[in-house]
C-alpha cells in the first residue's frame, strides 16, 4: 500500500438556536413562504487577483434562488440585516469540546468571513470563528491524533433543486445559520481504518455534550487525502461514517492509478504540445443516419488525443476511468453531460464502421485515442479546452482539487481547491475575549466521557448494562444525571427517556417539543403517585400537544387522576371481600386471579407493583 497522509474535518450541527440570529434551528419540507433571487459576481482581491473557484462558478452564470419560511428565517439569513452577537450557548458548547480535548482556547476570538462561491450562502461568505488550537484525541489503544483547530461556524443553505436549462440553482434557507462545530485533525491518519476510528472518536467527543444534532445530514466529514507523490485532495460531504474507510481506500487507489498514467505518458513521450494543439473537427455528417439514438442527427465534434490509446479507459476507481475524469471536467466547465471516448467503443449503438470512419477523418494512428462530444460548436470548443487542460495535468500526476463524495465510496470533481487568501475579518461583529473565569466555570461542569458515564450509571445508579450503554451517548444523558441526583429513580427515568418517549413518538406525539422542565414535571407527578407508569406516557402525549394547560387540567383530561393509597386499599379490600369463598377454596393460588380483576378495575389508577403489594397485604388480612 502507498504511504497515506490523511486528515479529517468534522462538521457537527448543534441542537440549539442559530448562531448569528435568534431563529430556531429546524428544517421544513413544506412550501416556502417566499423566494429571493441572487447572482454571484467575482471581485478582484486587493492584490488584483481573482479566486479560481469563484471565477469558475461565475462563468457558468447561475441564478441562485433562495426559499424561506418566516418561522425559521429572518433578515440575517437573507443578508439584509447585520448579524447578531454570537449565540452564548453555542460558544459554551464549543468551549466544552475544546477543554475536553485539551485544546488551547484563544485569548481573543475573531469572527471571520470565508468566501463561498457555490451560492450556498446568501452573502457569498460563511462566518467562522476559530476558538482553539491544538489538543489531542485517542483513536484506538495505541494511537492519539493531534487536533489542529476547533471552530464555531454557521451552516450553509440546503441544496433544493437544480434547473440546468434556466441556469437556476435552488437553496433552502432553513439550514443557513445553524451552529456547527468544526474540528480538524492534523494529517496524521495513516490507514483507511484509522480514518474511520478518528471520525468515530470525534463523533463521541461531540456527542457527550448532549447538544449534537442527530440524524442524516447533521454531521458531515471532509477528508484531506494524499499519497506519496500524489497531491492534496479534499473530499467533501461524507455523511455516512460507514463510508469513510472506503472513500480513503478508493482515493488512494485513484492517486496511485493517476501516477501510473503519468509514468506511461512519459514512457510514450507525449509532449505538452500534443494536448495544447488539439485539432477539433466537426463530425456531424458521419452520424447523420446513424442507428445510435445518442448521436443520430446531432452536432458532433471530435479530436485526436495523441498516443493516449488505452489510457482513457484505464480504471482509476471501481467503475470510474480516466475518461470519467475528463467527463467530470466537461460537465463542470462546459455544462455538457459528458464525453464519448475511443476506449469505450463500440458502445451506445455506434458501429465499428462509424468508428473506422471517425479514425480516418481524425487521422488516427494505432497509438492514438479520440474523444467525441455532442454539442454546438462553442460549447464543444470549451469542452475540448477542458479536456486538454485535464490531460496536461495528467502529465504532472494528481491535480489538487475539491471532490464530492459519492454514495459508493468513489468521488467526482467538484471544483479547484479554494485559494489560501479567502478568509477576511467580519466587520459587523466585534472580537471578544473568553475570560479565565468563564473557562474555569465551564471546566467545573464538563460532560463525562463515555467510560466514566458507564461506570457511574451501572455502579452508582444501578442501571442495567443495557440501559446504561444506551444512555451513555444519548442527548438526555446530562439531564438524566441531574434527575437522578435530584432523587428520581434511575431506572424509571432512563426507561422513560430512552424507551417511553420513542414509543409515544411513534404514536404521533411531538416528543421533540417536550422541554426538560415538562419531563421533570411529569416524573415528579409519577413520584408523588398522581401518575402511574401507564398514565405517565399518556400525560406526556397530552402535554406535547397542549403547552398551556395546567397540570390539574391535563390530569382531568386524562380522566385518571390516580387513586391515593387509601382509595386503592378500599377498592382492593372490596374485591377480596367479594371473593372470600373463592379465597378460602384456593388459598394462595387465588392471588393471580384476583390480581387480574384488580388490574382491570384499577386500570390507569395505579401501577401494577403497587396494586400487587396492597392485594397481598389484604389477602394476608383476610386469612386471619
Ligand atoms: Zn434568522
Amino acid at each position: 500500500m502507498p504511504k497515506l497522509k490523511c486528515g479529517i474535518e468534522v462538521h457537527q450541527q448543534l441542537n440549539i438556536g442559530k448562531l448569528f440570529c435568534r431563529c430556531p434551528s429546524f428544517l421544513r419540507e413544506d412550501k416556502p413562504n417566499f423566494t429571493v433571487e441572487r447572482k454571484l459576481r467575482a471581485v478582484a482581491s486587493e492584490l488584483g487577483e481573482f479566486d479560481a473557484a469563484a471565477l469558475e462558478v461565475m462563468q457558468k452564470d447561475y441564478t441562485f434562488v433562495y426559499e424561506g419560511n418566516h418561522e425559521n428565517t429572518c433578515l440575517v439569513e437573507l443578508d439584509e440585516s447585520p448579524p447578531m452577537p454570537i449565540d452564548k450557548e453555542a460558544l459554551k458548547i464549543v468551549l466544552e469540546v475544546a477543554l475536553l480535548a485539551k485544546s488551547q482556547v484563544l485569548d481573543k476570538v475573531f469572527v471571520m468571513r470565508k468566501a463561498v462561491v457555490d451560492g450556498s450562502n446568501t452573502s457569498g461568505f460563511q462566518r467562522t470563528a476559530l476558538v482553539s488550537t491544538g489538543g489531542s484525541l485517542k483513536i484506538n489503544e495505541k494511537k492519539t491524533i493531534e487536533i489542529q483547530t476547533i471552530a464555531l461556524e454557521e451552516d450553509a443553505c440546503r441544496p433544493s433543486k437544480k434547473d440546468e436549462e434556466g441556469r437556476k440553482i435552488y437553496y433552502k434557507l432553513d439550514r443557513l445559520g445553524i451552529p456547527l462545530i468544526e474540528l480538524a485533525t492534523a494529517p496524521e491518519i495513516e490507514t483507511p481504518e484509522e480514518a474511520k476510528q478518528t471520525a468515530l472518536a470525534i463523533g463521541k467527543l461531540l456527542r457527550i455534550t448532549c447538544k449534537a444534532m442527530r440524524g442524516l445530514g447533521t454531521i458531515r466529514q471532509d477528508l484531506n487525502i494524499s499519497i506519496e507523490g500524489g497531491a492534496r485532495i479534499e473530499i467533501k460531504g461524507c455523511q455516512d461514517l460507514g463510508l469513510i474507510e472506503e472513500l480513503v481506500r478508493r482515493e488512494m487507489q485513484r492517486q496511485e492509478k493517476l501516477l501510473e498514467i503519468k509514468k506511461e505518458i512519459m514512457i510514450r513521450q507525449v509532449s505538452e504540445e500534443d494536448f495544447k494543439k488539439l485539432q477539433v473537427i466537426e463530425l456531424s455528417d458521419l452520424f447523420k443516419n446513424s442507428e445510435s439514438k445518442l448521436v443520430k442527427g446531432k452536432s458532433i465534434f471530435g479530436a485526436r488525443i495523441e498516443r493516449m490509446r488505452e489510457l482513457l479507459g484505464k480504471e482509476l476507481q471501481p467503475g470510474r476511468r480516466f475518461g470519467s475524469e475528463l467527463s467530470d471536467q466537461v460537465k463542470a466547465k462546459a455544462g455538457l453531460k459528458g464525453i464519448i471516448h475511443s476506449d469505450e467503443l463500440p458502445n451506445y449503438g455506434i458501429t465499428q464502421k462509424e468508428i473506422t470512419e471517425v479514425k480516418r477523418k481524425l487521422e488516427l494512428t494505432l497509438e492514438d485515442a479520440f474523444i467525441l462530444v455532442i454539442a454546438e460548436k462553442e460549447k464543444a470548443s470549451k469542452a475540448f479546452q477542458a479536456i486538454a487542460e485535464r490531460c496536461l495535468q495528467a502529465m504532472k500526476g494528481v491535480p489538487e482539487e475539491t471532490r464530492n463524495a459519492l454514495e459508493d465510496g468513489n468521488s467526482e470533481y467538484s471544483r479547484p481547491l479554494p485559494g489560501a487568501a479567502r478568509m477576511y475579518p467580519e466587520t459587523d461583529i466585534a472580537n471578544f475575549e473568553v475570560s479565565e473565569k468563564e473557562l474555569k466555570e465551564i471546566s467545573k461542569h464538563l460532560p463525562l466521557w463515555p467510560e466514566e458515564r458507564l461506570k457511574l450509571y451501572t455502579e452508582k445508579f444501578k442501571l442495567s448494562k443495557q440501559l446504561a450503554e444506551k444512555m451513555v451517548l444519548d442527548n438526555y444523558a446530562i439531564f438524566f444525571e441531574d434527575l437522578v441526583k435530584k432523587g428520581f429513580d434511575a431506572t424509571q427515568t432512563a426507561v422513560l427517556l430512552l424507551e417511553g418517549l420513542t414509543k409515544i413518538s411513534r404514536e404521533g406525539a411531538k416528543v421533540e417539543s417536550l422541554t426538560e422542565q415538562e419531563l421533570e414535571e411529569a416524573l415528579q407527578l409519577l413520584k408523588s403517585k398522581k401518575l402511574t407508569k401507564e398514565t405517565l406516557l399518556e400525560f406526556l402525549k397530552l402535554r406535547s400537544s397542549n403547552k398551556q394547560a395546567s397540570v390539574e387540567g391535563l390530569l382531568k383530561e386524562l380522566g385518571t387522576t390516580s387513586f391515593s393509597e387509601t382509595q386503592l386499599r378500599e377498592t382492593i379490600a372490596q374485591i377480596v371481600q367479594k371473593n372470600s369463598a373463592f379465597i378460602k377454596e384456593k388459598g394462595d393460588r387465588a392471588l393471580s386471579a384476583l390480581m387480574g380483576e384488580a388490574m382491570k378495575e384499577l386500570k390507569g389508577k395505579a401501577d401494577g407493583a403497587t396494586i400487587s403489594r396492597i392485594l397481598k397485604e389484604e389477602l394476608e388480612k383476610a386469612k386471619k
